[in-house]
């Protein structure tokens, strides 16, 4: 059975202290409580140590931003998988649209740096949505589909099922305008359906596909209630402990 996740996307917010501060606040919230979904923490690079130092990570997990599509060499700057693994990290974010949008990325960059992450034992949490215009004039669904084909139907179904995906869709994030409950049910069971008719009924009903942009604990319910929403990736309310296990309660 897929896994219900709540998932904190820091972006580049708070210093190393600021963060493990954050971490810790996460962390002891969590502590002796029982909650039904698998918690995880993205953070920037140079968190990920000192991070990984003061979490329990029975109780929380922790990923990446982002990583290279190089495994290692002279890419000055870059970070690769075995660097993030080697943290102590499990998942990593790939494909976000802030790095799409900002940093050029593509399919063809996301399928090395996807089979990167899963050759170092990493999760991807690989995300895909459409920008306002394609909300507008009715190709959101396609776009998606396009993302998803593009970078991720190379993958056999044994690694496939190694992914948790995110749709975010491009508007929602960081506007305060969330996809209504509706929106997001329609897009995560046409992603379903997507996957099943490529990887099987059992592979798609085993993915778990979360929602992203501008989740709050104020909506996070009514979209967790959904069928095909399997949890959230969380932006700015991961920034605040209590707001963030306000989303994680939800469920
Ligand atoms: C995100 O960037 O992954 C995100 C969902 O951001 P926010 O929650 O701030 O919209």
């Amino acid at each position: 059975m897929r896994k219900n996740i709540v998932a904190g996307n820091w972006k580049m917010n708070t210093t190393v202290p600021e963060g493990v501060k954050l971490a810790k606040d996460v962390n002891k919230a969590l502590e002796g409580k029982e909650v039904n979904c698998d918690v995880i923490i993205c953070v920037p690079f140079t968190h990920l140590v000192p991070v990984n130092d003061v979490i329990d990570a029975d109780k929380l997990g922790l990923g990446a931003e982002n990583c290279a599509d190089h495994r290692s060499g002279a890419y000055t700057g870059e970070v690769s998988a075995p660097m993030v693994a080697s943290t102590g990290a499990k998942y990593v974010i790939l494909g976000h649209s802030e790095r799409r949008q900002y940093y050029g990325e593509t399919s063809e960059t996301l399928k090395e740096k996807v089979a990167l992450a899963l050759e170092n034992g990493l999760t991807p949490i690989f995300c895909i949505g459409e920008v306002l215009e394609q909300r507008e004039d009715g190709s959101y669904l396609d776009v998606v589909k396009k993302q998803i084909e593009d970078a991720l139907f190379n993958l056999s179904a044994e690694d496939f099922s190694k992914l948790i995906l995110a749709y975010e869709p491009v508007w929602a994030i960081g506007t305060g305008k969330t996809a209504t409950d509706d929106q997001a049910q329609e897009m995560h069971a046409f992603i379903r359906k997507t996957i099943e008719d490529k990887y099987g009924k059992e592979v798609a009903e085993n993915t778990s596909i979360l929602y992203g942009g501008s989740c709050k604990p104020s909506n996070a319910k009514a979209l967790f209630a959904k069928p095909d929403v399997d949890g959230g990736l969380i932006g700015g309310a991961s920034l605040d402990a209590e707001s963030f296990m306000g989303i994680v309660t939800a469920f």
